[in-house]
């Protein structure tokens, strides 16, 4: 008899002796009740964070340091972090996934912070209270850092057909999710013809990664003999941040591929036809990209945190203090990251990027530490830079760096200064920036 056989028929003989027992009585399945309380809270203040991307990671970190008494929690819906920073260059090789995955529990771990993965479902601010898909927990202080939702009601209104089809055929990859799985398929899949890709109209997640998606997406065309045509349709007069470096880019690099359309703000999509009609004329396409209007995610809007524009109408972005991060009504809870509003006559919303994210999770950790111990507030000043790929034979970026100072009128001025000579040592630097952000915040 075989070894495999003789292990079955004891197997078998197990099982049939089992049978012979009296079992206990099962346990009831647990079920997770969004009612029930989740987490019930110690003898410890706490701070409650939501998302766990570039801002909430950082808050969470750095409140361990900042603030050692405080109980942090920290509720994100994935189970791990995908970094959008980076990943158009993942789109086409040049870096590969473990760059962008990075686990939840490892940081958690490491800082001492405790993760929870629900769906968070709503905010009651008078209670002081999250409401989960597992249960609610109560809280101190609150930090919101749930990133942006991407809307296209304003092209399809509540066409549930067109968007559904918009989403699953031509989504944007915006946002940490299934969706750059999709595009990277698409990109490797694409056999030639027109590719468009639209701009949402400012303000809108990292402003320049748009143009840098499409070099690399030509540089991958290009490199793999596919006879296509990239069209970039952008709402904006101009390319803009480092617009000199995309255009030289464009030129020297792609001319041939590229197509910068300026002031082409979408009117009509038929996703189903493929015709997009903008304002700089009407365009058909063989496949494309089609990023919706940015604006402050879900909870944001459930919370009643959005800012309202003179004449009344929802900013759909949240209004929050200039520097606090904090609401006016609301001093202990705060919305950093993509969800923050205008901030300065002079230059509107801070760049929606994972570095100001980083920084205003850093600060908003010291404002917590500070409000614990009844201190005022020290405002912090903050900054962003970014790295952009425009070329991968050989590899060579472009970058944008802002500056930020209270002004003698009292409010945020900004300066910036684009670097538009693409050179390798850009694309080591941003290696370096991801290396530090990274271990800054996500790393186990
Ligand atoms: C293609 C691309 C390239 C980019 N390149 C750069 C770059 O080079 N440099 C740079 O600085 N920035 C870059 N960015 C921008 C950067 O990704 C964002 O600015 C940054 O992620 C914003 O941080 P956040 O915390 O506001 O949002 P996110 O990082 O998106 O985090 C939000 C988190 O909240 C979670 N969440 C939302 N709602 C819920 C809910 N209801 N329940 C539970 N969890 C929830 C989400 O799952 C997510 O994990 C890039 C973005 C893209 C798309």
């Amino acid at each position: 008899m075989t070894t495999a056989r003789r292990s079955l028929l004891k197997g078998a003989a197990a099982l049939a002796a089992l049978s012979a027992v009296p079992l206990p009585a099962l346990a009831q399945p647990f079920l997770f009740s969004p009612t029930s309380e989740l987490m019930p809270k110690g003898k410890k203040r706490r701070v409650v964070v939501l998302g766990g991307g570039w801002g909430g990671l950082s808050t969470a970190k750095h409140l361990r340091q900042t603030a050692p008494d405080l109980e942090v929690v920290l509720v994100e819906k994935n189970p791990i972090f995908w970094s959008c920073p980076l990943s158009n260059k993942w789109l086409i090789d040049v870096v590969d996934t473990q760059f962008l995955v990075h686990s939840y529990t490892g940081p958690a771990r490491r800082w001492g912070y405790t993760y929870i993965q629900t769906e968070i479902t709503d905010i009651d601010r008078d209670k002081k209270r999250v409401h989960t898909a597992q249960g609610h927990l109560d809280y101190d202080w609150l930090v919101v850092s749930a990133g942006i939702r991407v809307s296209y009601e304003p092209w399809f209104g509540n066409d549930r057909k067109a968007i559904s089809h918009t989403l699953t055929h031509y989504s944007s990859a915006y946002v940490p999710s299934a969706e750059h799985l999709a595009l990277k398929q698409k990109i490797k899949s694409f056999k030639g013809g027109t590719f468009v890709m639209t701009l949402p109209p400012p303000p809108h997640r990292c402003p320049p990664s748009p143009y840098e998606r499409a070099c690399l997406i030509a540089a991958y065309f290009q490199r793999n003999k596919i006879p296509a045509k990239i069209l970039i349709l952008d709402p904006k007069p101009r390319i803009a941040p480092i617009g000199a470096g995309y255009k030289l880019a464009f030129e020297d690099l792609y001319d041939d591929i590229i197509t910068h359309v300026p002031n082409a703000r979408v009117k009509e999509l038929d996703p189903f036809n493929r015709v997009v009609k903008t304002t700089a004329g009407d365009f058909k396409f063989d496949d494309a990209i089609f990023m919706g209007h940015h604006q402050a995610a879900d909870l944001v809007w459930k919370m009643g945190a959005i800012g309202k524009t003179p004449d009344g109408k929802p900013s759909t972005w949240a209004a929050v203090h200039p520097e606090y991060y904090n609401l006016k009504d609301d001093p202990n809870v705060f919305v950093i990251g993509d969800s923050v509003g205008a901030v300065s006559p002079q230059f509107g919303h801070y760049p929606k990027s994972g570095h100001v994210a980083n920084r205003m999770g850093r600060s908003v950790a010291q404002y917590i530490a500070q409000q614990a111990k009844e201190q005022a507030m020290k405002p912090v000043i903050i900054d962003n830079l970014c790295y952009m790929l425009v070329n991968t034979e050989p590899l060579e970026a472009i970058s944008v760096q802002f500056d930020y100072k209270m002004g003698p009128e009292g409010h945020l001025i900004q300066t910036q200064v684009d670097d538009h000579e693409r050179r390798k040592q850009l694309w080591e630097e941003d290696l370096r920036w991801y290396a530090t952000m990274i271990e800054d915040f996500a790393a186990g």
